[in-house]
C-alpha cells in the first residue's frame, strides 16, 4: 500500500490517500489536545498506543457484527482503512453523568443514567462542538432521516458491546463518541477512532479515570494509564 498526499489532517491524527481509490491511512499522532485545540501536548508513545487500542476495539465490533473502517495495521502507528463518506455529527452515549452533561443539566457526576442518553454534536471546534437534534439534522442536510436511525441504534449496539467488555476488565464505560460515514454502498460503517481519548473509563473499585480526562484535568500518567486499560483487556503494547 502506497501512502499518498495528505487528504485530512486532525487535532491527533492525519489521514492520507493510498494507490487504491477506495483505501485511506490514518496516521495516530502524539499530539493530543482538549478544549477545542487550546490545549496541546506532544505525548510520547500515545500515537502507538491508540493505534493499536482502535485496532483492538474495532476489531471486537467487527467480531460483534458492527461493520467498522478498519482494515489493518500497517506499522506502530498507522491504519488502513476503507475510505468513507464521513457525516459531521459525533454519536455520545452515556452510561454514567459525566463531563458537559453535568455542566449543562448540574446534576451530579457519577449519576447513573438508566436509560442510557443519547446525544448528536455537530463537529465544529469554532463554534464548540454544539449540540444538535434530529431536526437540525435533517434541515441542514447533514444526514437522512434513515442515515439518523441507524446511527443510533449502531451507537447504542457498540454500548451494549463495550460496557461488557469493559466490565469484564475491571472498568465502567461512561460515555464515548462515535462518528459514522458511508461506504460506496451506501451503508453506514463507524469510522474515526475508539481510543480513551474518546472516552471516559473509570475503575469500577476505585473510580480512578483512565482516560482523557487525566490529560483535561491534569492529572498526569495519561499514557500510563492508557497502557494499563489496553493490558486490562488483553492487549499487549
Ligand atoms: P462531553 O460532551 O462530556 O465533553 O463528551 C462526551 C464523550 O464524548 C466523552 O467521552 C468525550 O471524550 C467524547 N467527546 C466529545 N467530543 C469529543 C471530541 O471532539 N473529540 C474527542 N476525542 N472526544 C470527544
Amino acid at each position: 500500500m502506497q501512502k499518498r498526499e495528505e487528504l485530512y489532517r486532525g487535532k491527533a491524527k492525519t489521514v492520507y490517500f493510498t494507490d487504491d481509490s477506495e483505501k485511506l491511512i490514518l496516521h495516530f499522532r502524539n499530539d493530543t489536545s482538549a478544549f477545542d485545540g487550546e490545549k496541546i501536548e506532544q505525548l510520547e508513545r500515545k500515537g502507538e498506543v491508540n493505534n493499536k487500542f482502535n485496532h483492538f476495539i474495532m476489531t471486537k465490533l467487527e467480531e460483534a457484527g458492527i461493520a467498522t473502517q478498519v482494515e489493518s495495521l500497517l506499522s506502530d502507528t498507522e491504519s488502513v482503512v476503507k475510505k468513507l463518506d464521513m457525516i459531521p455529527v459525533e454519536c455520545v452515549v452515556r452510561n454514567v453523568a459525566a463531563g458537559s452533561l453535568v455542566r449543562r443539566l448540574g446534576v451530579e457526576e457519577g449519576m447513573a443514567l438508566e436509560p442510557p442518553v443519547f446525544e448528536f454534536f455537530l463537529k465544529n471546534d469554532a463554534l464548540h462542538d454544539p449540540m444538535v437534534n434530529d431536526y437540525h439534522i435533517a434541515s441542514f442536510g447533514w444526514a437522512t432521516a434513515d442515515q439518523v436511525e441507524k446511527m443510533k441504534a449502531l451507537t447504542f449496539e457498540v454500548n451494549a458491546v463495550l460496557k461488557a467488555l469493559f466490565d469484564a476488565a475491571g472498568m465502567i464505560l461512561v460515555d464515548y463518541k462515535l462518528e459514522f460515514g458511508v461506504d460506496a454502498n451506501g451503508n453506514i460503517v463507524l469510522g474515526d477512532e475508539f481510543t480513551p481519548d474518546g472516552c471516559r473509563l473509570w475503575d469500577k473499585e476505585t473510580r480512578k479515570k483512565m482516560d482523557k480526562d487525566r490529560f483535561r484535568q491534569g492529572l498526569g500518567s495519561v499514557v500510563e494509564t492508557y497502557i494499563e486499560v489496553a493490558e486490562r483487556l488483553g492487549l499487549k503494547l
